[in-house]
């Protein structure tokens, strides 16, 4: 698989979070475990009564009415501080969901533009729609009750050892063999996770890919090779879910052994310690049901284990993509000194190892039209966007008036240039909303202007369009994409014409649009028509990532190159 997968945070990072975040909200915390602690007490006092009653019904000093009264009472407190400990704890939890969630959707919004081409999609949708959702369920269900557990775990133990010391031995005597299973499970657990959501991503891009292509794969006859890739991918998530079951299936039936191996301990223990008046019928029976009644949260602890791996497993998912790298540097606070764009012995690879420009020099003269010509592949869209600051140079510097493009503020950087392509996404919102976008702080006056100057022809400034609103044509989602361009009014632009708004349905009622938005300004186009290089005042010919010739369309012709022939071929052919 070509995509590069994004990072995924350490186990010691996922545990600094996660204590941070437990941390954040230290009152609501502690009230919701005060809450749980008093449920915990409540549900411990009914089996120390009935060890009572079974004393006195022996020696027939019991009061059943009374001791069921007390039991009675102490039974709904429980359920009064059960509700209210679920109610804190569930309110907590969301507020703690919704941050995450906040602080994901920032982080993915932060992602370098060339990390996102690089990732693929489905590992970035996977972690989206999967991860967040199985972190989701874990902080929902899986932290709350384990809080519960471990609360109701330490104040029935606490009440065993009340009860009589001696009777924790049976518990004592599986601790090992819970803890042994548990370690053995936890260890291969968070790989496991980590593979089966992996291979997820894997089997989601393939099958992407295949639905996305489908037109390529069916008049390609693909159909055999995209059905061989998606059963790799099926087989290997098939392989990393059977792991983590067989995992589950040796680890649960040790565990429910070592349940019931402390009740009936107890039992028998119990039974030695009375026949030896060591202990009363009373102690014996408290102890036996505090036993049967570690149960429950001990299971339910071991349980949600197996699910907070499962969120661990997606919280470093989560987190690891803001280790990704910043592919711009530190923001430099010089500014431009001129609108000259300088391009400097800039080398640039995709894949580390594989340059696809090899050293190209290029000034700018403000003002002009320069056109790139070249074959396919060449460099030509990857020279572009080196243009337009969306990836920076491996080496050499890409500068407009002596800063180099990566160390501008992103906002900066769109008001001197701006890379033009076909990509018109209409945002859910007010059309005012669309094009205030390019510059938050512009005035109703300025975004009219802008509308006005690439002849607006859609609905007012507060109409809903986007994804449930009013639907716009191509040319008008184009018109909306100029608008944002007139506002932010970059000095330069870059115009890939291969995916540019020149899309020859809607060209002719967008040329008009098009040449408000370039007038005054620098024009780099990417010429995929030998036309726009002879109107052009300066045409760059790229082969194999090198520019080798540089001239107006004349001299280039006249110096009989690699230009003029393809000048000499394409003429031929229209004339
Ligand atoms: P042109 O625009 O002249 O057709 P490009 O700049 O698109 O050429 O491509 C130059 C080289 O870089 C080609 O070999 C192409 O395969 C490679 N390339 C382009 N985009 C990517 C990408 N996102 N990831 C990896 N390689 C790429």
């Amino acid at each position: 698989m070509s995509a590069q997968i994004l990072p995924v945070a350490t186990r010691a990072e996922v545990r600094a979070y996660a204590r941070r975040l437990t941390l954040r909200h230290p009152r609501a915390l502690a009230g919701a475990l005060t809450l749980h602690g008093l449920a915990a007490v409540s549900g411990l006092v009914a089996p120390w009564l009935l060890g009572d009653l079974v004393e006195g019904v022996r020696s027939g000093t019991a009061d059943v009415d009374l001791v069921a009264l007390v039991i009675a009472g102490f039974v709904i407190a429980q359920g009064v501080f059960v509700r209210f400990a679920y109610y804190a704890s569930t309110r907590l939890g969301e507020k703690v969901l919704a941050e995450l969630r906040e602080e994901f959707v920032d982080r993915v919004l932060d992602l370098p533009l060339s990390t996102v081409e690089r990732a693929g999609t489905g590992d970035l949708v996977t972690r989206t729609s999967r991860d967040v959702d199985a972190l989701a369920r874990t902080v929902r269900m899986a932290v709350p009750e384990t809080l519960i557990a471990l609360v109701t775990v330490s104040f029935t133990l606490g009440a065993l050892v009340l009860v009589g010391p001696v009777f924790i031995l049976p518990c004592l005597v599986v601790a090992p063999l819970l803890w042994g299973c548990t370690r053995w499970y936890l260890a291969r657990a968070r790989d496991g996770y980590l593979r089966e959501n992996a291979a997820w991503a894997e089997l989601t891009d393939s099958l992407a890919e295949t639905v996305k292509g489908a037109r390529t794969v069916d008049a390609l006859g693909l159909g055999d090779d995209r059905q061989r890739r998606c059963n790799v991918g099926i087989r290997g998530s098939w392989a990393a879910e059977r792991y983590t079951l067989r995992l589950r299936t040796i680890y649960y039936p040790m565990v429910e052994t070592g349940y019931v191996i402390p009740v009936v301990g107890t039992l028998l223990l119990g039974g030695l310690l009375y026949i030896n008046d060591m202990a009363s019928l009373a102690q014996v029976t408290a102890a036996t049901l505090y036993v049967q009644q570690l149960i429950e949260p001990l299971d339910m602890l071991l349980t949600w284990l197996d699910e907070l791996q499962v969120g661990g497993a997606s919280l470093a998912r989560l987190l690891g993509v803001a280790a990704v790298p910043q592919d711009r540097e530190a923001a430099t606070t010089a500014r431009p000194d001129c609108e000259r764009i300088d391009v400097r012995d800039v080398r640039y690879a995709y894949r580390e190892g594989t340059d696809v420009l090899h050293g190209v020099d290029l000034t700018l003269r403000p003002g002009e039209r320069l056109a790139v010509v070249g074959p396919s592949g060449a460099g030509k869209s990857t020279l572009g966007r080196l243009l337009a600051g969306i990836h920076g140079p491996r080496t050499g510097s890409v500068s407009v008036g002596s800063v180099p493009l990566v160390e501008l503020p992103l906002d900066d950087l769109r008001g001197h240039v701006a890379l033009v392509t076909q990509e018109h996404h209409v945002f859910r919102g007010t059309v005012r909303d669309n094009v205030v976008m390019a510059r938050p702080d512009a005035s109703a006056g300025d975004i009219r202007a802008a509308l006005e100057a690439v002849d607006w022809s859609g609905p007012g400034l507060d109409a809903e369009v986007g994804a449930g609103g009013l639907a716009l044509s191509p040319a008008q989602a184009q018109q909306l994409a100029l608008a944002r361009l007139v506002l932010a009014d970059p000095h330069t632009l870059v115009l890939d014409e291969a995916t540019s708004l020149l899309d020859p349905r809607a060209a002719r009622n967008l040329e008009r649009s098009l040449g408000a938005v370039l007038d005054g300004r620098t024009v780099v186009a990417i010429a995929h028509r030998l036309q726009t290089a002879h109107d052009a005042d300066r045409v760059a010919v790229v082969e194999d990532g090198r520019i080798t010739e540089l001239g107006s369309h004349d001299e280039l012709v006249a110096a009989g190159g690699s230009y003029a022939a393809l000048w000499t071929s394409w003429h031929g052919r229209t004339h």
